[in-house]
């Protein structure tokens, strides 16, 4: 049995020979909340589950290194512990917004039901209806059946809560039983959120281990668990549930946070970057702070023209030397150690400050005006 299994898993997989779906599992620990993205290798259309409000930049900062196309962003259900940021993934990025369309939420674009199919690129999703936890959560799970995105319906040796926004026991033991444990028993089970740091489940492991309804749990001993859970209220509900049923969009539009002063842009690695070309076109108005060795700034690549220079190594004792009163862009030979420069004067109160993305090597391969020899 086992070996028809992966013979017929092989001639579905659905992306080119050699090739696996992008797959990256996000963590905010504020709520310990995951957030997953998915992308077709093919085509780099991709989709977000589950992202989280105040983790936007970093979920495009990543998404921006991958080259990926966000096509939808799909939420499992209407949380009640963080605010979604659909909304912003949808204005910055024209993302799709997909919710079950059992909450009748206005401004959805795409309201999903029970055996829907949400394509990107070559993969795609199908909708399992799986309320419970809420009434309208659904599971995503990839068109092979590999990977299950359950949100609060099955968590690792778990199950989402039932006792508040419309949840329901039975619902949630028929939705674990006939729509989770019937997928093949080496599907991935990835969770909305993990309260113990761990990751990924299967449903075969789910079945044996769940100390809830795993086993020869019986829907008397499930509903007799979640009953005497006693968790305590949940600490956002009063904010997260009202401004998700906007699907995160700010109460007042306050404008995006932007950097005044240049086209900042903060890596997925938290670095603030700037480009060469554009350091190069304004240097009159910037501090240019480059931090390698005497030796190299007087060396081969030469440096740039009117740069100051402060080593690494430096720079905690000498930082009173780097003014205030304009942005700073610090420089290297591959912008790496300027990348710990710009941490360390962000880490002392300079706000503007930013690296130079890809240091004098980038410089120079772009043929910007340098050198002093
Ligand atoms: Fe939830």
């Amino acid at each position: 049995m086992r070996g028809i299994g992966v013979r017929v898993r092989l001639l579905s997989v659905p992306v080119g020979w050699g090739m696996f779906m992008i797959f990256r599992q996000l963590f905010d620990a504020d709520s310990s909340t995951y957030t997953y993205l998915l992308g077709c290798p093919d085509t780099r259309d991709a989709v977000i589950i589950d992202p989280v409000f105040e983790q936007h930049g970093r979920d495009c900062a990543l998404i921006r290194e991958l080259g990926l196309n966000v096509r939808y962003v799909l939420d499992t259900h209407v949380h009640a512990d963080h605010v979604t940021s659909a909304w912003l993934m949808h204005s910055s990025l024209d993302a799709e917004i997909v919710l079950s369309k059992r909450y009748g939420i206005e401004g959805v674009d795409v309201a999903v039901d029970h055996g829907d199919v949400l394509a990107f690129g070559n993969c795609s999703l199908t909708v399992r209806a799986t309320p419970g936890h809420t009434s309208g959560c659904v599971t995503y799970v990839t068109n092979n059946q590999d990977m299950a995105f359950t949100g609060d319906c099955l968590m690792i040796r778990g199950a989402g809560r039932t006792d508040f926004q419309a949840g329901d026991v039975h619902e949630m033991w028929r939705s674990i039983r006939e729509q989770i444990f019937t997928l093949p028993n080496d599907c991935l089970i990835y969770p909305g959120h993990d309260y113990a740091g761990r990751t990924v489940s299967t449903v075969g492991e789910e079945k044996r281990f769940n100390p809830r309804i795993g086993g020869d749990a019986r829907e008397e001993d499930f509903v007799g668990y979640m009953d005497n859970l006693a968790l305590p209220h949940p600490r956002l509900i009063d904010i997260a549930v009202p401004a998700n049923m906007r699907l995160g969009r700010p109460e007042r539009d306050a404008p995006a946070e932007e950097v005044s002063w240049g086209p900042v842009v903060t890596t997925f690695a938290g670095v603030p970057e700037i480009r060469p070309d554009w350091v190069a076109r304004h240097m009159e108005e910037l501090y240019v702070l480059d931090v390698r060795e005497p030796g190299e700034f007087e060396g081969e690549l030469g440096h740039l023209e009117g740069a100051h220079l402060i080593p690494l190594n430096q720079l905690n004792e000498r930082k009173s030397e780097v003014p205030n009163d304009r942005p700073v862009v610090t420089v290297c030979q591959s912008g790496k150690r300027s990348a710990r420069a710009a941490e360390i004067l962000m880490k002392a109160g300079y706000e503007r400050v930013a690296n130079v993305a890809g240091g004098l090597i980038q410089w120079s391969r772009l043929s910007l005006p340098f050198l002093e020899h």
